[in-house]
């Protein structure tokens, strides 16, 4: 299940407007919140139906952000990238990675590639395959499938994904303690890389219990190509 991905994780609250705050706050469970790149946004309206409008959606004739925005000097933004801020002493052990994942990313045009590529996977290796996600999910911004597989796969089934990505963008990341990491420092990518959004997770370790585990769930019927 790749829902897992899904972490309940302290989400930062974004640069809502004043209207969309007042919105949040007020429709309280009503509201199902999603993230769009690091901003809070309502998913759905609040039930409000034979309701008057709500009144962040009233219409004041005046900006929500007052007239003094233009005055603003240019911050400095707080680093968003692991390791960025403090040099370990030490490097990390590689026997940290407990499983990958490599997550394959398509679009409308290059969703036969998916299929392709899906179905070599399914006869070729003992994976534990996720379903399809048309839709973003999770950290992953565009549709994508993901397989899980052990470290010591990981020799055969690089290599095999370089040359068989069909083009598709795909990412290899490893399950370690720091999911966070995972996604945005400790990635590899084929072809080309793509916007991860992990930003918003928590920093440092998960308890071990709650690193990615798997559990394959194919049984292939051919030995790779050689
Ligand atoms: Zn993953």
């Amino acid at each position: 299940m790749n829902d897992r991905h899904e972490m309940p994780t302290a989400l930062p609250e974004g640069p809502a407007s004043p209207p969309r705050r007042r919105l949040l706050a007020g429709s309280g469970a009503a509201a199902v919140v999603g993230l769009t790149g690091g901003r809070t946004v309502a998913a759905h309206p609040p039930a409000t139906a034979g309701k008057a409008e709500p009144e962040g959606y009233q219409d004041t004739g005046r900006s929500p952000w007052g007239y003094d925005t233009w005055k603003e000097a240019t911050p400095a933004p707080p680093g968003i990238r692991p390791g960025e801020q403090v040099l370990p002493l030490r490097p990390r052990a590689y026997t940290d990675v407990k499983s990958y994942h490599a997550h394959i990313y398509f679009d409308e045009d290059s969703h036969a590639k998916a299929a392709r590529l899906r179905q070599w996977v399914i006869e070729r290796f003992e994976v534990e395959l996720g379903d399809w996600n048309t839709t973003p999910r999770g950290p992953h911004v565009t549709p994508s499938f993901y397989f899980g597989f052990l470290p010591e796969q990981l020799a055969v089934i690089y290599p095999w994904l370089q040359l068989n990505s069909l083009g598709l963008t795909i990412l290899v990341h490893p399950n370690t303690d720091d999911p966070r990491s995972d996604h945005l420092y400790y990635a590899g990518w084929i072809n080309r890389s793509q916007a991860v959004n992990a930003y918003g997770w928590a920093e440092g370790k998960v308890a071990e219990l709650q690193v990615e585990k798997i559990y394959p769930n194919i049984k292939p019927s051919i030995r790779p190509e050689v």
